[in-house]
């Protein structure tokens, strides 16, 4: 199963303030700021074509990018990978023996399915699937 196009970057930062306006700087149209309280992070969206980059600043140090900013620093975070059929594409993975995160799609922001997998299955790269809901 072919997967549809890269849909978003995701980038740690230690704040959205410092580096939002880096981002415009680089050219990105932004978007705006969302807060997703399951996550325990600050979302700023940007647009470059149709493709996306969130810049994820944590809103507490025990949240999963208040750990990797603790362990790694700032810096690419995850891929975000898109595909039409986010169940067919879990259970093709599931065969093909790669590791999740998510052993079910859970909802992502704005609309969408989203499952990681695991990054010792992918090289090291935190690797996002995702649908928007029909
Ligand atoms: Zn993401």
């Amino acid at each position: 199963m072919m997967l549809k196009k890269i849909e978003h970057v995701g980038i740690a930062v230690n704040s959205l303030e410092k580096s939002i306006p880096v981002f415009k700087n680089l050219g990105m149209k932004f978007l705006g700021i969302e807060e997703v309280p399951s996550q325990k992070v600050k979302v700023a969206m940007f647009e470059i074509g149709d493709v996306h980059v969130e810049l994820l600043e944590p809103t507490s140090p025990d949240s999963a990018i208040g750990k990797f900013l603790e362990k790694r620093g700032e810096g690419l975070h995850h891929i975000a990978f898109e595909t039409e059929d986010i169940e067919g594409q879990m259970r093709e993975y599931k065969t093909l023996g790669f590791e999740f995160i998510d052993q079910e799609p859970r909802e992502g922001s704005h609309d969408t399915w989203i499952f990681f997998l695991h990054p010792r299955s992918t090289n090291s790269v935190l690797t996002e699937i995702c649908s928007h809901k029909k």
